[in-house]
């Protein structure tokens, strides 16, 4: 059976009208995965205990007391920590590191019982690379090789949730989870044609999801269709007192509103009165001509569903970058001064004392990139630089946020590219961190500013697929959800497949 080329929503029947089990269905993705090793998506694989969670959740649905998720198999991004099997952020400092407890996220969709009576009854089928510590755009960060574009092998994934990507749009995995800091849903999504959202930040609790820079870390769903993320979503998000930056209200069904009408006092159109905001700045220089192409003929669809666009400014977006490669490293360098070969991890085999110890367990366990966040973060917070970076930092970060608020007065969400152009070729970045950095464009601002957005496949150039993004304002998921599915219910790129795969 071609199980891999179902949504989640799709699997979901199948399981409820026993036309197949949870192992049959975790056994059909443990075979695909060990038969596309060749993407490298996956980081650990422990077919035994996936195949006790599939018989547990067969035992559940037996029981009669299955919910929508029970026995659904789904990869999550080795960022978050895992028991039974490795957890390693794609890191050689955390090589063969076994975690003692689950993070909230993996919890929160695993198996339930009785210390996690909220388990959605999911399977895990591994742990999916990444870039190392989820710095990256591209998956050439990773410790342990990069991952391959499904669509063209020959080009980055993405990243840093680039294994998410490749598993999914490989048929490995029917959804995955990931991580965006600064666009590392969005952007493989994109890359790799798939649909992921990044919620409000405080959305989904971080709790277990190992750091890298706390203020702008959320998780979030990579999947094939907004359904299939609406249902992952809700079941991702609680309030979580272990998490301090966990909201209050998030236990939402995010996917309440996808097939309802924008405006329920609006012409018949099921986006009539909707007013998406088109930003001058996310269609300026830089932008790939197809990708610019592509976008706006997502918004024309839009508009035909009864959309009205409109043109807004985001004027600050340029210095998103300087102000996220400035905040992220801070964060990072103090979030990663943990891995000191004293707690976990890495631990170097000879030296003479304390501070050699420290000094080459570090500089053997980290790769280049993250050395060099960490000498950038250590830089902008000492004394005497940190008034001139991270204090300028922060505040053009409120402007940008503010910004954004003036944007939304004119409309209800924001549409425009997620990166400037479709994958690139292995290496072709990946010596100059400036060129990897510029990708990020169109994706940072809205993490510096906490808002939800999401990427959705909206075209292809010579073979590549291509998104677009939609931004809504703090807590507007379900709303960004329901746009999503709309418009996929008017097109079909997201239903289109890597020909390897069919
Ligand atoms: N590409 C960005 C970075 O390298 C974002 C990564 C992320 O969202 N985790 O930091």
């Amino acid at each position: 059976m071609s199980w891999h080329l179902s949504s989640v929503a799709m699997l979901a029947k199948a399981l409820e009208a026993k036309a197949v089990s949870s192992a049959e269905l975790a056994s059909h993705f443990l075979a695909r995965i060990q038969a596309g090793g060749r993407w490298n998506a996956f980081l650990d694989v422990n077919p035994d205990l996936t195949m006790e969670q599939a018989a547990s959740a067969d035992r559940i649905r037996a029981a009669g007391k299955a919910g929508k998720l029970t026995g659904i198999p789904l990869a999550h991004k080795d960022v978050f920590v895992t028991r039974g099997w490795k957890s390693t952020a794609a890191s050689k400092m955390l090589l063969g590191y076994q975690s003692p407890f689950d993070a909230a996220v993996v919890e929160r969709l695993g198996m339930p019982s009785e210390h996690n009576p909220g388990g959605a009854g999911m399977v895990c089928l591994g742990k999916a690379n990444m870039d190392e510590f989820a710095m990256g755009s591209s998956n050439e960060n990773s410790a342990f090789g990069p991952v391959l574009n499904p669509w063209n092998p020959a080009c980055v994934a993405g990243g840093s949730s680039g294994g998410s990507a490749a598993a999914v749009a490989a048929g490995l995995a029917p959804i995955a989870t990931g991580t965006d800091t600064g666009g590392s849903i969005r952007q493989p999504a994109a890359l790799c044609g798939l649909t992921g959202i990044k919620p409000s930040y405080g959305r989904v609790s971080r709790y277990g999801m190992i750091a890298y820079a706390s203020s702008l870390d959320q998780a979030g769903p990579i999947g094939k269709t907004a359904e299939d993320c609406a249902l992952l979503l809700s079941a991702m998000s609680h309030h979580d007192p272990r998490d301090s930056t966990s909201l209050a209200d998030s236990g939402e069904d995010y996917g309440r509103y996808l097939n309802a009408v924008w405006d329920t006092g609006a012409a018949a159109k099921p986006l009539a009165g909707l007013r998406v905001g088109l930003p001058i700045e996310f269609f300026s220089e830089g932008l790939a001509d197809k990708v610019a192409k592509s976008v706006r003929e997502g918004a024309n669809q839009l508009q035909a569903l009864g959309a009205t666009l409109v043109e807004v400014t985001l004027p600050k977006t340029k210095l998103s970058i300087p102000v996220y490669y400035v905040l992220a490293p801070a964060e990072a360098s103090s979030n990663l001064s943990r891995f000191d070969g004293v707690r976990y991890g890495h631990r170097t085999n000879e030296y003479r004392d304390l501070s050699e110890m420290y000094k080459k367990s570090r500089t053997e366990g980290f790769g280049s990139e993250v050395k060099r966040r960490i000498l950038i973060g250590s830089y902008v917070l000492s004394h005497g630089y940190y008034d001139a970076y991270y204090l300028q930092a922060q505040r053009i970060r409120r402007i940008i946020a503010a910004d954004f608020q003036t944007a939304f007065g004119q409309c209800d969400l924001i549409l425009g590219p997620v990166t400037p152009d479709v994958a690139w070729k292995f290496g072709e970045k990946s010596n100059d961190p400036l060129q990897m950095y510029l990708a990020d464009i169109y994706t940072l601002s809205t993490n510096l500013a906490g808002l939800p957005a999401m990427s959705v496949p909206c075209g292809f150039s010579q073979g590549l697929p291509i998104g677009m993004q939609l931004i809504g304002n703090y807590f507007s998921e379900a709303r960004l959800l329901q746009v999503a599915h709309q418009f996929q219910q008017a097109t079909d790129w997201h239903l289109r497949q890597p020909s390897e795969v069919l």
